[in-house]
């Protein structure tokens, strides 16, 4: 594993809760079913974390995805212009089909990350509890 427990991106890219890094944050693993890809948990099963802390909470993660996808589709952009060498029309069709088909993770992705802004990892030792 890269990326040790207790950072951030283990629980963003293992799709963990934020706190305790155990439970599942989305009920779908699965990326390639779409239909419950962004269902949430209601709380953690580990440490009974609820993941909806206000009402409207994940509003707030439009802006992360927001970031996400300009990242993407200048990336997409770059590599289409300047390392494929597309015309101008090209990449950007290229931008818009590659952001279509991101869209579903970015929006996932966002929600996690979102989260993890405001929940911090909390050690618990497992012989305690
Ligand atoms: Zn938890």
């Amino acid at each position: 594993m890269i990326f040790k427990k207790g950072t951030k991106l283990y629980s963003i890219i293992n799709n963990k809760c934020p706190k305790c890094q155990e439970g599942d944050f989305f009920k779908e693993r699965n990326l390639s079913r779409f239909k419950n890809l962004l269902t949430l948990n209601d709380t953690c099963n580990h440490c009974n974390l609820k993941y909806m802390i206000e009402p409207a909470f994940y509003y707030g993660a439009m802006f992360v995805n927001y970031a996400l996808t300009v990242a993407i589709a200048v990336t997409s952009f770059i590599i289409a212009f300047v390392f494929l060498n597309l015309t101008l029309i090209e990449s950007f069709m290229a931008i818009v089909i590659i952001l279509a088909l991101c869209s579903m993770y970015t929006l996932r992705l966002s929600r996690i990350i979102w989260i993890n802004f405001f929940i911090a990892y909390q050690f618990k030792d497992p012989k305690k509890i």
